[in-house]
């Protein structure tokens, strides 16, 4: 494997969200870039590292925590988020519960976590835009009042899923 030019950075990221909404499946396209419309779900956690180089002299290398039974499970959710730099925050556009759900989360991680955690809400499965019932809008403007990036996204046909983890990269700290 090629050593990166430059410097590199790492990051723990994690995602949280409701069960269903996408979660491994947006790491699977990222990491992969591949899809599976009747994966199974992640047993406990899943680690998954990927990289992306921002330019010539940086290289940002996230180590993705993608845990699964959040909801059976949650008093372990803690010990992912604590030492995580970055966080996703997904919900599904199909889904208005899930909406709901991903406020909760983004709550609990300002509350708890590192001050300094970059979190970016995502509403996945845009190419199911027929079913949608979360307005593009509303949770735009949720977003920007609560401080998180944000980006529709697809794992299914890859959409915005590269731009959502370029975006996050560009605003970890990399100056030192
Ligand atoms: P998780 O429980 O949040 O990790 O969700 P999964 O990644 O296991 O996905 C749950 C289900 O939704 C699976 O059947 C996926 O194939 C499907 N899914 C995930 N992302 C998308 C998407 O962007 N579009 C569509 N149409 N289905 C998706």
């Amino acid at each position: 494997q090629p050593q990166p030019a430059g410097k590199l950075f790492q990051f723990k990221l994690v995602l949280l969200g409701e069960s269903a909404v996408g979660k491994s499946s947006l790491v699977l396209r990222f990491v992969k870039d591949q899809f599976d419309d009747y994966r199974e779900s992640t047993i406990g956690a899943a680690f998954l590292t990927q990289t992306i180089s921002l330019d010539d002299a940086t290289t940002v290398k996230f180590e993705i925590w993608d845990t699964a039974g959040q909801e059976r499970y949650k008093s372990l959710a803690p010990m992912y988020y604590r030492n995580a730099n970055c966080a996703v925050v997904v919900y599904d556009i199909t889904q208005s519960s899930s909406l709901d759900k991903a406020k909760s989360w983004v709550k609990e991680l300002q509350r708890q976590a590192d001050p300094n955690i970059v979190i970016a809400l995502a509403g996945n499965k845009s190419d199911l835009s027929a079913r949608r019932v979360i307005e593009t809008e509303v949770a735009k403007e949720y977003a920007e009042e609560a401080g998180l990036l944000f980006f529709e996204t697809s794992a299914k046909t890859a959409e915005n899923v590269n731009e959502l983890f370029t975006c996050i990269a560009k605003k970890m700290p990399l100056d030192m």
